[in-house]
């Protein structure tokens, strides 16, 4: 099984995975290395969206969708963002 890349975009500063939309902090990175990991950040309900980033809620996504209107991937349940592999899964 392949692990799922997020691209996470960056400023130089910026040290931090936040909400695309209300700026909460998600997770924070060090070397590269995602803390909490994406899998821990998924498991407790934030939105990863692929070659775009995270959203800290599906409430988030839905509201980034309608103010800039565009539409994100979608889940096989109908949810903003991809399903990701957990290691429990395997
Ligand atoms: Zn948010």
């Amino acid at each position: 099984m392949e692990k799922t890349k997020i691209i996470v975009t960056s400023t130089e500063d910026n040290t931090f995975c936040k909400c695309q939309l209300c700026d909460k902090t998600i997770a924070e990175f060090k070397n590269d290395i995602m803390i909490p990991s994406a899998e821990e950040c998924y498991k407790s309900g934030n939105v990863p969206v692929p070659n775009f980033g995270w959203f800290c809620s599906q409430k988030c996504a839905l509201d980034y969708e309608t103010k800039f209107d565009i539409k994100f991937g979608r889940t096989k349940d109908g949810k903003v963002g991809q399903t990701m592999k957990t290691s429990t899964s395997e």
